[in-house]
C-alpha cells in the first residue's frame, strides 16, 4: 500500500486566505496551508511505500535527537563538525543510501590527501621543492629536474625521508599543503575569502606535479572512482582541465590522450564494478584566460566532443568567479558552437558569489542566455528572480555544494544556505561535493548530510532524499535511454537499501 500525497484543495486555501485576520484562524485551514507547503518542497509529491514510510519514521526520530544535541553540525564550520557528523546515525544511513550521480566534482580533488602522501609521494623518482610562498611543488623525473623559479632546489623524497628522523612530521606537513582541512581554528586560519582562495589555488599547484604524472594520473582517477563508488555513488560527471600528462623522461601527451585515458579507466572500472554506471567528462578551462585563448579552447572542445561524443558531456570554466572574467566577456567564443551548429553543451559555474550587482553577478543570467544545461553552485540565484524562473521552467538544475560554499566563506550556518529556500519549493537541484579532498570529505554523503539536516531541518524526509538522488540522474547529461537504465538500477539499489534499513 502507498500513500499518495494530496495537493490541498485550492478552495480551502483561498477561503483560508479570505478568513485570515477576521477571527481566530480555523485549525483546518491552518492545516491546509501547512500541507500545501509540505507538498511544494523537494520530495513533497513523492509517493512513499510502506517500507519507505517506516524508514521515514526512523529518520525523523534520529533527526529530532540530533537537532536537540548541544552542537548542531550544520550550524558549525564543517572542519569542526566533521567528527560529530561521523558519529551521526543519519550520516551512516546516508553513506549506505544509493545517492545516484555526483554531477559537480573537479578532477584533482577526488582523492584524499592522505592517499596522495602515503601512496603517491612514496613512489620512486618523486622530487619536491619549497616555494617562497610557503607551498610545495612536485615532479617525477628520471634525473635531477631543472630548478623552478621561486622554489628551493629539488629534493628527492626518498633521500629526504632517509635523512629525516621523524617522517611522520614530514608526511603531515606535506599533507597540510594538499588540503584546506585543518584541526586548527578554521575561522582564524581562513579569516577571509581571499585567504582561503589563495590557499586553494596553492594546493592545486602543489597537486599538479603529482597528479599529472602518467602512472599516478591513471591510479588517481581509478582511486577517485573507487571513493565515490564506496560511498554508494553510481555515476560521475567530472569537470576536468585535461592537462598535458607527463612521463618520467619529461615527454608529454596531448589533451586527447588525457581524455582517452579517462575513458579507458572508466571502462575498466565499470567492467570491474557491474553496478557502477560510469562517468562522463566536462572539459574545463581556467576563467582567467583571455578571449583568444578561450576561442581556441572552445574550438578544441568542439573537436573533442565530436571525437568522444558519448564520453564527453560538455564544457565549463573554473577558478574563482569573483576574480575571473565574467561569461559575458567570452560571449563570442561561447557562441561559436551555436553559430556553427555544433553540439557543445555548457555546464557553467555561475553565481558562486556574494558580490551582488557586479559584472560577475550577471553570470547567472548570462549562463542561461548561453543555454547552459545546468548551473554550478547558483549560490546567488535568490537575488535573480528572472534567472530563478528560467532555471525552473527550462529544468536547468542547480548543482548545490553546501560544504564548498561554507568552507569558501559564502555562508556560515548551513541552515541559511539559499538552497534551503530552493528546496522548500522543489526547485530543480542536485547535491554535489565540488572538491571533496580539499574540504576533508569524500564522496557525497557529507554534503547530503548538510543538505538533509541543515537545509531541510525537521521537515525534509525520506521523499526529499529520494527526490535528490533521482534528480541526479534526471538532470545528468545522460541520454533519455541511458537515464532510464540508470534509474532502473538506482531503483533496484534504493529498494534494497530501504528494505534493509526500515527496521
Ligand atoms: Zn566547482
Amino acid at each position: 500500500m502507498s500513500v499518495q500525497p494530496q495537493r490541498p484543495h485550492a478552495a480551502v486555501v483561498f477561503l483560508c486566505l479570505l478568513a485570515c485576520g477576521l477571527a481566530i484562524p480555523d485549525p483546518r485551514q491552518r492545516e491546509a496551508l501547512i500541507q500545501l507547503e509540505a507538498f511544494m518542497q523537494t520530495g513533497g509529491q513523492m509517493v512513499l511505500t510502506d517500507a519507505e514510510q517506516r524508514l521515514d519514521t526512523l529518520l525523523l526520530k534520529i533527526k529530532q535527537e540530533e537537532t536537540a544535541r548541544e552542537h548542531f553540525p550544520p550550524a558549525m564550520h564543517f572542519f569542526r563538525a566533521r567528527d560529530l557528523i561521523r558519529t551521526s546515525p543519519i550520516f551512516s544511513l546516508l553513506q549506505k543510501m544509493p545517492k545516484g550521480g555526483a554531477l559537480h566534482v573537479h578532477d584533482f580533488s577526488m582523492v584524499d590527501a592522505e592517499w596522495l602522501v602515503k601512496n603517491v609521494t612514496y613512489r620512486p623518482h618523486c622530487y619536491m621543492c619549497w616555494t617562497d610562498s610557503q607551498s610545495i611543488r612536485f615532479i617525477f623525473s628520471s634525473q635531477q629536474p631543472k630548478p623552478l623559479p621561486r622554489c628551493s632546489s629539488w629534493a628527492l623524497l626518498e633521500n629526504l625521508r632517509a635523512k629525516t628522523i621523524n617522517t611522520t612530521d614530514l608526511d603531515d606537513s606535506i599533507m597540510r599543503n594538499l588540503t584546506l582541512f585543518t584541526d586548527q581554528d578554521p575561522e582564524a586560519t581562513y579569516p577571509s575569502q581571499d585567504v582561503v582562495w589563495d590557499k586553494f589555488e596553492q594546493i592545486f599547484l602543489a597537486l599538479w606535479g603529482l597528479v599529472t604524472y602518467a602512472p599516478v594520473f591513471r591510479d588517481y582517477f581509478y582511486q577517485g572512482l573507487t571513493q565515490f563508488y564506496t560511498d554508494n555513488v553510481m555515476y560521475l560527471e567530472l569537470r576536468a582541465l585535461l592537462p598535458e600528462v607527463y612521463e618520467l623522461d619529461g615527454s608529454t601527451h596531448d589533451r586527447a590522450w588525457t581524455l582517452k585515458a579517462y575513458q579507458d579507466i572508466t571502462r575498466q572500472f565499470t567492467a570491474e564494478h557491474q553496478d557502477f554506471f560510469g562517468a562522463r567528462i566536462i572539459v574545463t578551462i581556467h576563467r582567467g584566460v583571455n578571449a583568444s585563448v578561450m576561442t581556441e579552447a572552445v574550438k578544441e572542445a568542439m573537436k573533442l566532443k565530436k571525437d568522444f561524443p558519448d564520453f564527453m558531456a560538455g564544457f565549463d570554466m573554473v577558478g574563482r568567479e569573483d576574480r575571473g572574467r565574467p561569461l559575458w566577456y567570452f560571449r563570442e567564443a561561447l557562441s561559436l558552437p551555436a553559430e556553427k551548429g555544433v553540439s557543445l553543451p555548457f555546464f557553467f559555474h555561475a553565481g558562486e558569489t556574494d558580490l551582488e550587482g557586479t559584472e560577475v553577478d550577471q553570470n547567472l543570467l548570462d549562463a542561461l542566455l548561453l543555454n547552459t544545461s545546468r548551473i554550478g553552485h547558483g549560490f546567488a540565484l535568490l537575488h535573480h528572480p528572472v534567472a530563478k524562473d528560467l532555471s525552473r521552467k527550462r529544468g536547468v538544475a542547480v548543482e548545490v555544494c553546501p560544504i564548498s560554499n561554507q568552507v569558501l566563506k559564502l555562508v556560515k550556518d548551513l541552515r541559511n544556505h539559499p538552497a534551503a529556500a530552493l528546496m522548500s519549493e522543489n526547485h530543480p537541484v542536485v547535491i554535489s561535493s565540488d572538491d571533496p579532498a580539499l574540504f576533508g570529505t569524500s564522496g557525497l554523503s557529507y554534503d547530503f548530510y548538510e543538505a538533509f539536516v541543515g537545509f531541510g531541518g525537521i521537515k525534509s524526509h525520506v521523499g526529499s532524499l529520494k527526490q535528490l538522488a533521482m534528480n541526479s540522474i534526471r538532470y545528468s547529461s545522460l541520454t533519455a535511454q541511458q537515464q532510464e537504465k540508470a534509474m532502473d538500477e538506482w531503483q533496484r539499489r534504493w529498494n534494497k537499501f530501504v528494505s534493509e534499513n526500515h527496521f
